[in-house]
């Protein structure tokens, strides 16, 4: 019994030495928001969680962003160039500590991050056959991580979410980058209330993360009109519309030039942007990639083909 507790006093007297050596590293305001989150912890004596924070405090040499263009939930159990593409992106990059993936497919009202320990595989489409529905990607996911991202914007509110879990905007793709289903990941939600800009905004406010071995990634299409899909053009040699083939390239266009801004403002780009983006949701995820380049970022494109006519796949990695 002395021992037990001899041994757990020795334990704990070793997070607070831990977290006295990263507070000599931190700014003020930083370890205050750390020291804020203690009583949570150690009232519960949740040592896992304070083990995972410190790791994630640890700097990184910095992480690329990614933007996946996701297409059918049937690439998640195919075998074709996207997942080919998206496979040979994730051996460029080195093994992240854990995952931010923002999905055209978690609109809410307000933003909100996932904050549970085993986010649930959503399968949030129908008419498909039973074996997308048998897929499971049991990542597990990273309370500290979110409360983390919490904690690091300011210009809005965000709110913890222990309800939904990994939709396949995120599944989908992330697992023929890590198969193992081994990083933590997590999701951050789209407020499908607010404008291009205030996403652009929000999606800054997380760029230390990139210095902390977290991999963010949007997940979407750049073009997505799933009302104008041609069917009978859905296999065979790739297919898109002229307007189709008119946004891609302004987009990659504008991607490449560093011109986000006339991204931020797409409403305002002409006909062919209003058919390509009908809808927002599945377009907003790029806006949080673009806003995490830093100068020194190298742009790459990659999966750049279209599908049914309507749907571009068209992939970006930064950095
Ligand atoms: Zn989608």
């Amino acid at each position: 019994m002395l021992c037990f507790i001899y041994a757990n006093s020795i334990r704990l007297y070793s997070y607070w030495a831990i977290l006295f050596f990263y507070a000599l590293k931190m700014n003020r305001k930083d370890f205050l928001k750390y020291l804020a989150l203690l009583p949570l912890i150690s009232k519960s004596m949740k040592l896992n969680a304070l083990n995972e924070l410190t790791n994630l405090l640890d700097k990184t040499e910095k992480m690329p962003v990614l933007f996946l263009g996701h297409g059918s939930p049937m690439n998640a159990i195919e075998e074709n160039e996207f997942v080919q593409g998206f496979r040979e992106v994730g051996k460029t990059i080195s093994k992240p500590k854990a995952i931010i993936c923002i999905s055209a497919h978690w609109e809410t009202k307000g933003t909100y991050v996932t904050a549970m320990q085993n986010p649930r595989t959503i399968h949030d489409f129908g008419g498909f056959p039973s074996k997308l529905y048998e897929v499971q990607y049991p990542a597990p996911g990273s309370p500290a991580l979110a409360e983390e991202t919490k904690n690091l914007v300011e210009k809005t509110t965000l709110a913890l979410d222990e309800k939904w879990g990994l939709d396949h905007g995120a599944w989908s793709v992330i697992k023929h980058l890590y198969p193992n289903a081994d990083i933590p990941t997590i999701q951050l939600s789209l407020d499908y209330t607010q404008p291009a800009q205030y996403h652009f905004d929000l999606a800054r406010e997380l760029s230390k993360l990139r210095e902390k071995g977290i991999l963010i990634i949007g997940s979407g299409n750049m073009v997505h009109n799933l009302g104008m899909v041609a069917w009978d053009r859905l296999s065979g040699q790739p297919y898109a519309y002229d307007w189709a083939t008119e946004a891609n390239e302004k987009m990659k266009g504008y991607i490449l030039d560093g011109n986000f801004q006339n991204l931020i403002n797409y409403k305002s780009q002409g006909k062919a942007f209003e058919l390509a983006i009908p809808t927002p949701e599945h377009f907003l995820p790029l806006i949080y990639t673009l806003a995490l380049k830093d100068n020194n970022d190298e742009t790459c494109i990659f999966n750049d083909q279209p599908v049914g006519g309507s749907l571009t796949m068209t992939s970006v990695k930064m950095g």
